[in-house]
């Protein structure tokens, strides 16, 4: 086994994705633990085109048109070759729908340990995950066999993992029969409002109470300018559309301001707003995990604040 840390980039339409720079940044603080290379691995039909901006010590890279699009079953075989062969210390994966599904079936493929919804990489090399929707932190070593890790945004800026690659190698995937085609990629509909255009973002989580409270945070979006988006068990309920949700099952976006109304930070929600500019988050629980995030919080019940924060806004503006 070699001390490298390998980390699949994952791209969509041409674009390499955000997770895939701040796996990258990660890497870096893991390979400084365990001696070896930090090492992208690019499977796509033109992947050479994408290697550019990722800061690795190496990238290998594979082209082939039956990676045009992501299949699991293409990713599964390619990455179960390269890992036997090569052996690193440890794989990165995103813990999105694509690296969810891939580094979920390689482990138990190849009989490797998964450590999921890794945050950061905390002191000789530990490793920092949320458990239990983030209510708990825990660290574990890395195993004494090749360790396959999926990561969550928030511990790491995509910009970290952004820069020149030192070396960029090919090499040819071993693939089999393959059983799983993508027949259509469908766009989303458009939708009232694209609130990943938005600079504005005000979000509430099941701390909003009732479907009535939401015309305070909408109070307050007319006020700063902004958007009112929500998430999970407020679209679940139907209080708003799903095309405000925010986070893994919804959207990414990246607001200058991201006011974080009775969220309580679940790594599957944070995977969508990591990237805002500045958080800032209002929540009762002080140990709630969207504080670990935000730039600014405030621990009291959003409905004590409510006439405060409105009354600041408009003696400000
Ligand atoms: C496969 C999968 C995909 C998912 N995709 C998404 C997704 O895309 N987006 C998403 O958001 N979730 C998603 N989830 C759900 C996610 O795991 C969480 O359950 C969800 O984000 C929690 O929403 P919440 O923070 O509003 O609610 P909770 O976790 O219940 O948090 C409510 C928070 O409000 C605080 N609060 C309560 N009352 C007050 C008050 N009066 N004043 C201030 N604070 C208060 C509480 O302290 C708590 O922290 C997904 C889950 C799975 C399994």
């Amino acid at each position: 086994m070699s001390e490298d840390i390998f980390v699949v980039i994952e791209h969509l339409r041409g674009q390499v994705t955000d997770i895939s720079y701040i796996m990258l940044a990660a890497a870096r603080d893991l390979a400084q633990a365990s001696g070896g290379k930090v090492v992208g691995v690019l499977l796509g039909s033109n992947a050479q085109a994408l290697v550019n901006n990722l800061a690795a010590d190496e990238v290998l890279y594979a082209d082939n048109p039956a990676f045009a699009e992501f299949t699991s079953d293409a990713y599964k075989q390619a990455l179960s070759g390269l890992i036997g062969e090569k052996g690193p210390r440890a794989v990165l994966f995103g813990s999105t729908t694509i690296g969810a599904d891939v580094a979920g079936g390689l482990s138990a493929r190849l009989g490797l340990p998964l450590v999921s919804s890794c945050i950061r990489i905390g002191e000789a090399g530990k490793l920092v995950s949320q458990i239990c929707g983030g209510k708990i932190m825990a660290e574990t070593n890395l195993a004494e066999t090749t360790t396959l890790i999926t990561m969550i945004p928030g511990g790491y800026k995509p910009e970290q993992g952004q820069g020149s690659p030192t070396g960029v190698t090919a090499f040819s995937a071993t693939l089999g029969d393959l059983k799983v085609a993508l027949l259509e990629y469908i766009e989303p509909e458009a939708s009232d409002v694209d609130i990943t255009k938005e600079n504005v973002l005000i979000a509430v989580g099941r701390g909003i109470q009732t479907q009535d409270n939401i015309e305070m945070a909408e109070e307050l979006a007319e006020l700063l300018g902004g958007t009112v988006c929500g998430s999970r068990p407020i679209i679940d309920q139907g209080w708003l559309p799903t095309s405000r949700l925010v986070g893994k099952s919804g959207n990414i976006v990246k607001p200058k301001l991201y006011l974080a109304l009775g969220i309580s930070g679940a790594p599957e929600h944070v995977e969508g707003m990591s990237g805002a500019e500045t958080i800032v988050a209002i929540n009762v629980d002080g140990g709630a995990p969207i504080f670990d995030i935000a730039k600014y919080g405030a621990k009291v019940d959003l409905f004590d604040l409510f006439d405060y924060l409105i009354e600041a806004i408009e003696d400000a503006g």
